[in-house]
């Protein structure tokens, strides 16, 4: 290699971004050394993006930096957890200055919106693959599991899901795509104060990674409960509103890689709800009820109540490159 691993290291990602008091010791021993707060409880998410199937062979740098940070910040979002430290283990075919350079700058420019500092990786020659570990903190009293659910709870989701999923779609028919629309596949927003703010008012929460009928079907199952929603209450974009409905709905129910948060609240904070989301950056959007089930009913406003087909995304089942 012309550069070694440990100038890689130093030059791209060492004295990089945040500084945070509770890192005892970060990037260059053999292990970093962290103070956990001792009154809450430590989060701790992987997942691994693989050039080919997470992102294309050809996606930006940067993009790939700020995702493989965002889809992990997303999994602490849906715990209600606030993000403090992750590690990087970076594959990589070759020493691309220019790429590591961009790469770096993506992963910074989000860990420092949430004030996240890299403590440490693992750097290895292979084929492009990115994993990112992260921890956070969350009060025992503030977590939000999948298994918390109760029938009579209402369901909402953030956002508009189903906007990722067209994008793709798009920019693999080879579609001019609309750079907001853009942003929202190659660099999807973790809802990290949101799901911080539902600490205490939601009961469940998951962030919509596969589709929401897929992810929102971990809560129900966890929770050994059922659902209906309302399709014609969902949260639709103006790119998806100019599509015919029922492609529409295919977008909003199955499409993935939105990184929204699905949660359930009770009938009696339904009230507290409206007041922590004073403030914050995205909307949300009540999108149906719990029920005692078992499965996923949709009810029309206008029309008889279905069963939706739930596809969400299986790498193993499809074997495409979501
Ligand atoms: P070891 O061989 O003891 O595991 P390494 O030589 O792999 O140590 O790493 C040296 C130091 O650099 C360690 O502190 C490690 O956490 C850090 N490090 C290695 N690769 C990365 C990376 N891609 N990003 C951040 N820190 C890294
Ligand atoms: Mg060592």
């Amino acid at each position: 290699m012309a550069t070694s691993e440990f100038d890689i290291i130093e030059r791209y990602f060492m004295h990089h971004g945040t500084t945070r008091d509770d890192i005892v010791l970060g990037i260059g021993d053999d292990a970093a050394l962290l103070q956990a707060p001792p009154a809450r409880l430590l989060v701790s998410a992987v997942d691994t993006l693989v050039s080919g199937r997470h992102f294309p062979d050809n996606a930006s740098a940067f993009d790939i930096g700020y995702k493989a940070l965002a889809v992990n910040l997303s999994d602490l979002a849906a715990m209600g957890a606030e993000p403090a430290w992750a590690t990087l283990a970076l594959t990589l075919p070759e020493i691309d200055t220019a790429w590591l350079q961009a790469f770096a700058d993506g992963f910074f420019s989000l860990a420092d919106q949430h004030r996240l500092a890299l403590v440490g990786g693992d750097t290895t020659r292979g084929p492009l693959s990115v994993s990112v570990q992260v921890q956070g903190f969350v009060e025992s009293a503030s977590v939000l599991r999948r298994d918390a659910a109760q029938s009579g709870q209402a369901i909402y989701v953030s956002g508009t899901p189903g906007d990722a999923a067209f994008a793709l779609q798009a920019l693999l028919r080879g579609d001019t795509v609309d750079p907001t629309l853009l942003k929202r596949l190659h660099r999807p927003t973790p809802r990290l104060a949101l799901g911080q703010a539902l600490g205490g008012v939601a009961t469940a929460a998951v962030d919509v990674s596969d589709g929401l009928l897929a992810d929102l079907g971990h809560i129900l199952k966890a929770s050994g409960c059922g659902a209906t929603l309302w399709p014609d209450r969902l949260p639709q974009s103006d790119a998806l509103r100019s599509l015919a409905g029922e492609v529409a709905l295919e977008y909003q129910l199955n499409g993935g890689d939105d990184y929204e948060l699905c949660f359930t609240v009770s009938p009696q904070r339904q009230a507290g709800l409206a007041r922590v989301l004073e403030g914050l950056p995205v909307a949300v959007t009540e999108i149906g009820v719990v029920t005692a089930g078992p499965g996923i009913v949709c009810q029309p406003d206008n029309g008889v109540a279905y069963t939706p087909d739930a596809h969400g995304y299986d790498h193993f089942a499809r074997g495409a490159n979501g």
